[in-house]
């Protein structure tokens, strides 16, 4: 959704001072604009009470019962805490409420109360936490009957969101533009943007509601595939350079120690078939962790330096990088004086730089420190980005810029689901591998409850005997987050370094690390000096150690299931048989599906389906991973019909902007949304 700069403070609102304004930041809401945007996760309808013994873990309902008794205490952190025990009938229950005081003042034994909030229970027993509270005498039934509950974050309630919300719908909405054109809010009937607001916020009516969700998501995927459209147009260059293909894939094959998957041969017939064409390239190439898409890459880098171009690769990390220059280094050793790595470490840039540009290099591995504006080819004719969801489509148009009209081969490992990558990459030509090189063995897969953890522990550190390695990883947890139970990669560092591991090597990565001290450290790891790498989920990405063959998973609950294949894919590289060890808490239900599927199966696209279906695409595909903006409404696996719907429309208006028929108000969007799509892409 836009969200357009405009700077009526936060704190004009009654009631928000400068700690409510820098919790909303958390929140990505910076003023009464934004406000309009921040959707509800879901309505409540407070009118309904409910009896304390029905009420399950997480429920956000209206109880009422008879105040026992009202105290407060000071938590360890020196919070004021107030707590109401409460009777239901027979049943207690509790309120609980920090820096409150002075409700201790306001109520006392004897009287009946109404509480609003999210409910938490622990056996049988029942807290609400920061609840609103009415009296009997307030008149229930006065209040607004369907509330909605947004998303919040530590020091901002539902009441203060609701003041907010008022406000901004009062003081914003006036000014509000339009961001549809007229002509497909009449073909679709759809509400404005104003109304379909006001009505998602504060729902009147179901028709009503219905309508302006519609829209709403409407505009989400209208606006997504206009930005790709957009976006697209740049790649679609008409003229290429036709490389000549004879005797190139014999002469590569041979110096493989290995025979290419026929999987792999197709991708590399693929590729060389659209090379050898007078036509770009564009092509996706997805192939499932550990498929071997490096050699494919080789494969086409070969074929560009044979018919005398450069050909550069591209890795979202220097250690991935340096990774595939040793790689390439290995197939081509007499090549060694044509072979640059280039990342922001690199040392000798200026030297490096030079040899690019004069042609010197004719194969070019490195990092975004090539897209760097000093950084000028000779006659580049290939462009290949490595896990191309690590990068903006920004970022990638702008080293395919830097050749005339290379070729442009983008990998992934994350399996697409077709429907889904026609949203994604609209009509680009994609290969797939998907049968893994022979001699891989499955990997053992198994839940492990946190309990058994140190028994474990202890069967683990006999493959370390044996001469194996051990990845170790955690979720990235946010020091803030109450009560967690969760392990910081930190304090489980300290623990297995000095607890069963005593006499290991143990290391230590985490995403705090500065860069260098990262690659230290996984660097380390892959040359075997480590025993043991503890880590959050920088490890996601790429990295080849065939020597490590245990991936242990802490609060494997936490991570999504495309993460969690991702994860297991870093084991089961070598000739030792591997396994992936989840453990886990008490998984919830959808966290117990993940995990089920994690041991029932290692088939990539697979995985994904059911990730999509247990989580969503909003989230499947969150701007974080693919440099789309996010979707808040929209859900690409429900709405289909809409998108297909949007998929024309876009198609409409830039038809109409090329034969010049566009309104005023069309075009001004037109441009708005260029510059958006640019500034969104990049990272
Ligand atoms: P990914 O697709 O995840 O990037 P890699 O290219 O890193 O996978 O390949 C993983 C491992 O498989 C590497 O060690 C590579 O040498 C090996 N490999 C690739 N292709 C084959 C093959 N056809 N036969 C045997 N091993 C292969
Ligand atoms: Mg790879």
């Amino acid at each position: 959704m836009i969200s357009m700069h405009t700077h009526s403070d936060l704190t004009s609102v009654k009631g928000i001072g400068i700690k409510k304004k820098s919790a909303l930041a958390r929140l990505g809401i910076f003023s009464l604009r934004d406000m309009l945007f921040h959707y509800p996760r879901g309505y409540a309808d407070k009118s309904k009470r409910r009896s304390v013994h029905e009420v399950e873990d997480g429920e956000v309902v209206t109880v009422s019962g008879r105040v026992k008794s009202v105290q407060s205490s000071r938590t360890t952190q020196g919070k004021v805490m107030t707590r109401f025990h409460m009777l239901d009938g027979m049943m207690p229950f509790e309120l609980l409420f920090f820096n409150a005081a002075y409700l201790e003042k306001q109520h006392s034994p004897g009287e009946v109360l109404y509480a609003f909030g999210q409910a938490r229970r622990s056996g049988r027993q029942l807290t609400l936490i920061h609840p609103e509270i009415f009296r009997e005498s307030d008149q229930l039934e006065s209040q607004l009957v369907i509330t909605p509950q947004y998303p919040l974050t530590e020091g901002i309630t539902q009441r203060d969101m609701a003041t907010l919300i008022r406000h901004a719908l009062t003081t914003e909405l006036p000014q509000l533009e339009e961001t549809l054109p007229a002509a497909l809010l009449a073909k679709y009937g759809m509400p404005g943007l104003g109304a379909a607001l006001e009505e998602l916020h504060f729902p009147t009516d179901r028709t009503r509601y219905k309508a302006a969700k519609y829209r709403l998501v409407f505009e989400e995927l209208w606006s997504l595939q206009l930005n790709l459209a957009l976006l697209r147009v740049d790649a679609k260059r008409g003229q290429g350079i036709a490389f000549k293909t004879k005797g190139v894939l014999e002469a590569f094959q041979e110096k493989l120690t290995f025979r290419l998957t026929v999987d792999q041969q197709q991708a590399v017939q693929d590729i060389y078939n659209d090379m050898s064409k007078a036509q770009v390239m564009y092509r996706l190439l997805q192939g499932d962790v550990g498929s071997g898409k490096t050699a494919v890459a080789f494969a086409a880098m070969t074929l560009a330096v044979h018919n005398d171009y450069q050909s550069v690769l591209m890795a979202p990390t220097e250690l991935l990088a340096a990774q595939h220059y040793e790689a390439l280094l290995k197939l081509y050793p007499h090549e060694i004086e044509r072979i640059a790595l280039l990342t922001s470490s690199s040392k000798h840039k200026k030297k490096l730089r030079e040899g690019i540009s004069s042609g010197a290099y004719r194969w070019i591995i490195g990092t975004h420190a090539l897209l760097e504006e000093e950084v000028v080819f000779d006659r580049l004719g290939l462009v290949i980005t490595d896990e191309q969801h690590r990068f903006g489509v920004r970022q990638r148009n702008r080293l395919e810029e830097k050749g005339v009209s290379p070729d442009v081969l983008i990998m992934t490992a994350t399996p697409i689901p077709r429907t889904l990558s026609l949203v994604l990459y609209g009509d680009v030509d994609v290969s797939v591998i998907k049968v893994l090189p022979v001699g891989r063995k499955p990997i053992e897969t198994v839940y492990v409850p946190r309990k058994q953890f140190q028994r474990l522990c202890k069967s683990v550190d006999q493959r370390i005997e044996a001469g194996r390695q051990v990845y170790v990883v955690c979720p990235l947890v946010e020091e803030s987050e109450m009560g967690s139970e969760l392990q910081s990669a930190e304090a489980l560092y300290g623990e297995l370094r000095g607890g069963v591991f005593r006499h290991r090597r143990v290391g230590l990565v985490h995403g705090k690390m500065k860069s260098s001290e990262k690659n230290q450290v996984m660097k380390a790891f892959a040359i075997g000096e480590l025993d043991l790498l503890v880590s959050t989920t920088v490890i996601e990405v790429g990295i080849n150690v065939p020597n490590a063959t245990v991936m242990i998973i802490m609060d494997c609950d936490r991570f999504g299931l495309s993460q969690l294949h991702q994860l297991r894919g870093r084991v089961g590289r070598g000739e030792h048989a591997s396994s992936c060890y989840l453990v886990a808490e008490q998984p919830g239900q959808v966290a117990k599906q993940r995990i089920k599927k994690m041991v029932e199966t290692q088939d990539g696209f697979e995985i994904a389906d059911c990730d999509l279906k247990l989580r969503g695409p909003g989230e499947f595909f969150g701007t974080r991973q693919h440099g789309l903006p996010p979707l808040k409404l929209a859900d690409l696996s429900r709405h289909l019909d809409i998108l297909t719907v949007c998929q024309q429309e876009v198609l409409n208006i830039l038809q109409k902007e090329a034969s010049g028929q566009l309104t005023q108000m069309e075009k001004a969007l037109l441009i708005r949304r260029r510059q958006e799509a640019f500034e969104r892409f990049s990272i």
